[in-house]
């Protein structure tokens, strides 16, 4: 059923949701419609229930990660090309009510029905406004709530451009504890279905990011960290994005880390406060 989910919706990611639902793990989860009669019948036959919003939305993608955070809502009968949300659930009223405060944009209500914890629903209404003037992309707003560069890697969001993910909010800050909690469920609720997808999402998610805003995202996974320097192996570099950015981290093979926007690559200094470095383990 997994892949098949996967097939129809075109992400991993957003596949698990649905599972996460069926384990009472997620009240509610938000999907783009495609009005697909295999998705509907394999709802239906696990006893869910959803309802189909009366507007559609036209995605805007961050081409940089290759991904989208913004979406436009629009009458259906606008005409740019564009899909509605379904909302999807055990119970439908609380399907309804997600509807409800989408369309009220009542942020804060809409992540605790889709079950994110109450701190990040803060965390996402407080940020939303600024974040939505660029890309809506909230991740940089973690980065800059959370200290250190060290992280726990179950709450590692940023590789969810690359569809690995077990949180399907942005956490408040990376050292957020709920958010913990809800990646570890959601990790043994995966392993119950696919021991395989489990096995690689631990390992994809412990490693070294360099995320930054409007240029990529890149992991590294093969690497070796001392105190403040990290060797790693250039072929391991996994990028959102190939540019002069990534050519810099495939010619060069350690990092000096000086805080969380401060970093030599190689003998090249990278000070930007819209680039962050991390490192989850
Ligand atoms: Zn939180």
């Amino acid at each position: 059923m997994l892949l098949e989910l996967k097939d129809n919706l075109g992400s991993l990611t957003k596949a698990l949701e649905i599972l996460y639902v069926l384990a009472d793990a997620k009240p509610v989860t938000r999907q783009i419609f495609y009005n697909d009669k295999t998705f509907l019948d394999i709802l239906s036959k696990n006893n869910l229930s959803f309802v189909v919003s009366d507007f559609k939305i036209i995605k805007h993608v961050d081409k940089t990660r290759n991904y989208s955070d913004k979406a436009l809502k629009v009458s259906l009968d606008h005409p740019q090309q564009g899909h509605p949300f379904i909302y999807i659930s055990k119970d439908k009223e609380l399907a309804k009510k997600a509807l409800k405060n989408e369309k009220h944009d009542d942020h804060y209500s809409l992540g605790r029905l889709l079950g994110y914890p109450d701190c990040c629903c803060r965390f996402f209404e407080k940020n939303f406004p600024d974040a939505s003037k660029g890309t809506s992309d909230l991740l940089p707003f973690t980065f800059n709530n959370s200290y250190s560069i060290n992280y726990p890697w179950q709450n590692n969001y940023s590789l969810r451009v690359f569809d690995i993910s077990l949180l399907t909010h942005f956490p408040c800050s990376f050292h957020c504890e709920e958010s913990k909690k809800i990646a570890l469920r959601n990790l043994s609720i995966i392993e119950k279905h696919d021991t395989d997808i489990a096995s690689y999402f631990r390992q994809a998610l412990k490693c070294v990011v360099i995320y930054s805003e409007g240029i990529g995202v890149y992991s590294i996974n093969r690497f070796k960290a001392a105190d403040d320097i990290v060797e790693y192996s250039p072929d391991s570099v996994i990028p959102s994005c190939k540019n002069d950015f990534y050519n810099l981290l495939k010619r060069k093979n350690n990092i000096k880390v000086l805080g969380k926007n401060n970093f030599l690559i190689g003998n090249v200094k990278i000070d930007d406060p819209h680039t962050f470095f991390a490192l989850f383990s």
